[in-house]
């Protein structure tokens, strides 16, 4: 049988607990083999704002998912390099696995820019599309003009913003994010600046 495959890409500046309960709530949800988190290398949608380095953030997503059956870290986009868009990374994965249908998951806030995106039509072609929505929103977050599926998950309100001012602030990161995580990000010296200069490079 075909394998199915989850594509969840962030910048995971840091990975929290809303992204690993959002994938493996669509994992069980569809009944996928795998949900790959892809790790953007240069997130086109965040080209005005200062982001760590690939590997640093492409660590945490490792060490978040070390133990979580089904989860995997993806360093597709950091490997190819430069700007990462869906719609090469379905290409790459498409000529890798030519039998796997693919899946790409996308919160609301993303699905609500979708049509910014570069090659949209073609993402949509080589893949389907699941917007996660909060218990009781069901469809009327989700982009109208795209085929797409729902899901609803357990909303958490986390961002990966407010985490990077919890440690500029020195407050706690515990439980919003994974134990393994929160030591990585201190020995990393994550996130101590407010405006930390942009670490975005064309290669990995
Ligand atoms: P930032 O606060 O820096 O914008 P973020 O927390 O939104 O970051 P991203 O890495 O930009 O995290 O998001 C990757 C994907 O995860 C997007 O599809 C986004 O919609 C989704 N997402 C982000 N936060 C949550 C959450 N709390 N629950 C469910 N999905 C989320």
């Amino acid at each position: 049988m075909a394998e199915r495959l989850g594509l969840f890409g962030g910048t995971f500046d840091p990975i929290h607990v809303g992204h690993l309960v959002t994938a493996v709530n669509v994992r069980h949800a569809l009944a996928l083999d795998r949900v790959l988190l892809v790790v953007a290398n240069d997130p086109w949608q965040k080209a005005a704002l200062p982001v760590s380095r690939a590997a640093d953030r492409l660590a945490m997503v490792e060490a978040a998912v070390a133990d979580v059956e089904g989860l995997e870290a993806s360093a597709l986009e950091i490997d190819r390099g430069g700007v990462s868009y869906t719609a090469d990374t379905l290409t790459e994965l498409g000529d890798q696995r030519p039998d796997a249908e693919l899946f790409v998951i996308l919160g609301s806030d993303a699905a609500a820019t979708l049509d910014t995106w570069e090659r949209v039509d073609e993402v949509c072609s080589r893949a389907t599309l699941v917007v996660v929505t909060r218990p009781g929103v069901g469809s009327l977050a989700a982009p109208p003009r795209w085929d797409h599926l729902v899901v609803e998950v357990p909303r958490l309100e986390v961002s990966s913003t407010d985490l990077r001012a919890r440690v500029v602030d020195g407050r706690p990161l515990d439980w919003l994010v994974t134990d393994p995580v929160v030591r990585l990000i201190r020995t990393l010296g994550l996130y101590h600046e407010p405006q930390m200069s942009s670490q975005r490079s064309a290669t990995p």
